[in-house]
């Protein structure tokens, strides 16, 4: 992280801010005193009402504000050290008690005036406050005082003296143009930080977030829109017109296209045969023919005399996807080549040196593919199968390598529509909504750990006919309650005591990369006839031969979790099923379990996990090079989503480039915040 890159005031100009403070905000991502402004409370603590000592009543939790009588002295009783003390508040007296915690003594001062918060109860003969906590009694500390979430190296303390400095920045100014505040009817953003912070009343709280909300996803969909429209990407000025002889290609895949592959082909030929660059997103759940969509593009790239490279999240993967693409097109003329962190440095140079020259038309690899060292004879696409994203970075160091490449990503993530159009709102969207002919459907279904043997049972039968088995734990070692089936034990119990007459392998994501690839090569090959894995595998392997999975403790995964882990099979002609296990009762457990039984509709799974479970870090901005939400929510708070998209739309309409003398405080806000995202961008 450059610090260089955020404009703002340096922490250490706040009072009280030193060397040490500024490195532990600077390790919650706070690196301004702007920035610190969005560290908001998790929660706050109401003093405005203090009680006077004469009304506090046995069971009550209260707040008084009293002078402590006497030094507090410490008796002992068994194990337990007992500290007492005596206040007063001019309405009556109190006893404060404290258990094992004699070191109160010395912090606590006869005759200084305090805060002391706690439950009153009946205590060694007398009116007391259990375990009390304290404060200084300062002015200041009434009213309703804000409770951050602490790091190492912070206090509530210091928190709120250097907010309460921060939140004074003449820098801290509206930027939100005054149409979109009275459109919305959005609080003034001095006011909504101020009661973020330090609120009047708790309706003062809800009116500032729900402006500090809007302007969170605000920011998200102008960022997101600035970014797309960026000339500086948009515009690459080469075309990539269709193959000539695309019809050859077709003919040997072996099947006619979908009509959903059609269209999206279609889009993206028309993308790669203009002078702007691609950047397109194929949202296609598994099994939908992504593989053969991209096969179009990089023999399109090929024959324009483009090169093209194609991304897979694991090398297993990558080497199917190499053997594939190049069976198919290498009878056409086109040199198909292959890179991976797990070449050795003789046939890496070599392969380096290859794309250098231009001897390979496509690269197939990992993500080694676009490290630093690689260079690009005349890179023209890239694609990306499953998880990487480009954030506006790697875009930049694709842009140096070469003229701006196209670039399409492809994902079998089902997002809903709504939310597509906020993490991918920077790019064009083509959607697989259509299954190849002839797939039949996974048989899914949830039994409680009284099917054991039954299912152990059906395992073994699979075995026997010839297929090939995944069965998923949520944890690798021996989970800490002990109630969880682990890679490690389970796999071993299985492989030992019910399973010992077939080839049980073990599969986990700290395992070394190349004991993992030997391992998924294994079952490729079908020397391991079960794998026994954590999620690792929800992308990593293609098996047509498996056709079950057993997934325990089912209640641990997402939805769209689970839903991708079951895309393992089905991949074949064989009937194919999916069985989730759970002990759990719960309700919330039992219909999301049923949405997966009676739906195999990733777009339709993942509306309902959202719509069950909230959007949480389910679709992790983080990973999308986008600034996390500190106070937004995408699930609950979609309305405003919706609002706050259609603001910045309105905004970028009449002024794309943000040029508007009104706007300039706004260009500012989004041209910070996009930096922001890219530096967390994985
Ligand atoms: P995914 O979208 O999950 O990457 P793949 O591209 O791996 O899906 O395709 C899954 C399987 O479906 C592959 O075996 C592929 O050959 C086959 N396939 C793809 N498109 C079609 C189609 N239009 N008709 C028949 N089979 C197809
Ligand atoms: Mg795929």
């Amino acid at each position: 992280m450059k610090s260089t890159e955020c404009a703002g005031t340096p922490l250490t100009q706040l009072k009280g801010v030193g060397h040490a403070r500024a490195q532990a905000l600077f390790r919650t991502g706070i690196e301004t005193a702007e920035q610190l402004v969005t560290y908001y409370p998790r929660d706050y603590e109401d003093r405005r009402e203090l009680t006077p000592i004469a009304n506090v009543k046995i069971g009550d939790s209260v707040m008084i504000r009293a002078k402590l009588v006497n030094t507090p002295s410490t008796f002992r009783k068994g194990r337990l050290a007992i500290t007492r003390a005596r206040a007063e508040d001019g309405t009556g007296h109190i006893q404060l008690v404290w258990f094992n915690q004699a070191y109160i003594s010395k912090n606590l001062e006869a005759g200084r005036e305090y805060v002391f918060i706690g439950r009153a109860d009946h205590k060694y003969n007398t009116l007391s406050l259990l375990s009390p906590k304290w404060k200084e009694a300062l002015d200041d500390e009434r009213g309703i005082l804000p409770i951050y979430p602490l790091k190492e190296g912070l206090t509530q303390d210091f928190l709120r003296q250097t907010m309460r400095q921060a939140l004074e920045l003449p820098t801290l100014r509206e930027y939100m143009p005054v149409e979109i505040r009275s459109r919305y009817r959005l609080a003034e953003y001095s006011y909504a930080s101020h009661q973020i912070h330090f609120p009047d009343t708790p309706e003062d709280v809800d009116l500032a977030k729900a402006r500090l909300v809007f302007d969170e996803l605000f920011m998200l969909r102008l960022a997101l829109l600035q970014v797309k429209n960026n000339r500086i990407f948009a515009k690459n000025g080469y075309r990539i017109p269709p193959a000539p002889d695309e019809a050859k290609l077709r003919d040997r895949l072996g099947f006619a296209l979908t009509k959903a592959q059609e269209r999206t082909v279609q889009e993206i030929l028309a993308d790669l045969d203009s002078d702007k660059a691609m950047n397109r997103l194929v949202q296609g759940d598994v099994g939908s023919g992504k593989t053969a969509v991209a096969m179009i593009a990089l023999f399109a790239a090929a024959r324009a005399g483009r090169q093209a490279v194609m991304m897979a999240p694991t090398e297993v993967l990558a080497k199917q996807h190499y053997q594939n693409i190049r069976d198919l097109m290498e009878p056409l003329g086109v040199r198909v080549g292959f890179l991976s962190g797990s070449l050795t440095a003789a046939q890496k140079r070599d392969a380096d040196e290859k794309i250098q020259l231009g001897l390979y038309d496509i690269v197939i690899g990992t993500h080694s593919l676009i490290q630093e060292n690689v260079e690009y004879a005349r890179l023209g696409l890239v694609i990306t199968d499953e998880q990487h994203r480009f954030g506006v970075r790697q875009r930049a160091a694709l842009a140096a390598k070469s003229e701006m490449p196209n670039v399409l990503v492809m994902t079998a993530t089902p997002i809903p529509r709504t939310l597509a159009m906020v993490l991918y709102g920077d790019m064009d969207i083509s959607v697989l909504d259509e299954k190849p002919p002839g797939r039949t459907p996974v048989s899914t279904y949830c039994v409680n750990s009284d099917f054991e043997t039954r299912i152990d049972n059906f395992i073994a039968k699979q075995v026997r006919a010839g297929h090939q088995v995944y069965i998923i734990c949520p944890a690798v070692t021996e989970s800490e309650t002990g109630d969880l089936h682990t890679v490690m034990e389970y796999g071993a119990f299985l492989a030992k005591e019910v399973f010992p007459e077939f080839k049980v392998g073990l599969l986990y994501g700290a395992m070394k990369n190349a004991e993992k690839e030997q391992v998924m090569q294994a079952f490729y090959d079908g020397e391991i006839q079960i794998l026994v894995s954590t999620t690792v595998v929800e992308v990593g392997v293609d098996v047509p031969n498996a056709n079950l999975i057993v997934i325990q403790n089912a209640e641990r995964f997402g939805l769209a979790q689970l839903h991708q882990l079951r895309g393992r099979v089905g991949r074949g002609k064989a009937e194919s099923y999916c069985v989730l296990m759970t002990d759990s009762e719960q309700v919330l457990t039992r219909r999301r379990m049923k949405v997966l039984v009676d739906s195999e509709d990733g777009f339709f799974i993942a509306e309902e996990d959202l719509r069950l479970r909230g959007a949480g870090d389910l679709f992790g901005l983080r990973q999308h090079g986008l600034p996390e939400l500190h106070l937004a929510d995408l699930a609950r708070d979609l309305p405003t989503l919706r609002d706050a998209g259609e603001a910045a739309a309105a905004v970028l309409r009449d002024d794309p480039d943000l040029s508007l003398e009104g706007h300039y405080l706004l260009k500012q806000k989004v041209q910070e915040y996009i930096a922001r995202g890219d530096e967390t961008a994985l």
